[in-house]
C-alpha cells in the first residue's frame, strides 16, 4: 500500500476503512466506492489496479515489510531478510 492509499484509507470512517481492507480487487474497491459514495483519488485508484495486476507480473510486495520485492532468478527478496 502507497502513501496516497494509506491517507486515503485513513480518512474513512473505521467501519468503511474495515470495508476496504477486504477488497482484493479494483472491481471491489469501485463497487464499495460507489455504494458508499466515496470518491476515489486517481492515486489510490492506481494502487488498486497496480496491486491486482501484480498477481500477474513479477513484482510483489514483501509480506514482511511491505516494500516491493526484488524479483531475480526465480526468487523474490527483500531488504528486510525475505527470501522465497
Ligand atoms: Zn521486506
Amino acid at each position: 500500500m502507497n502513501e496516497e492509499t494509506s491517507a486515503f484509507m485513513e480518512s474513512l470512517s473505521p467501519e468503511l476503512r474495515e470495508k476496504a481492507a477486504k477488497c482484493t480487487n479494483t472491481n471491489e474497491i469501485l463497487a464499495l466506492a460507489r455504494e458508499e459514495k466515496i470518491a476515489l483519488p486517481d492515486e489510490v485508484l492506481e494502487a488498486v489496479a497496480g496491486g491486482a495486476g501484480q498477481q500477474n507480473s513479477c513484482t510483489e510486495d514483501c509480506p514482511n515489510c511491505g516494500k516491493t520485492l526484488n524479483y531475480r532468478m526465480g526468487h523474490y527478496a527483500c531488504d528486510c531478510g525475505y527470501y522465497r
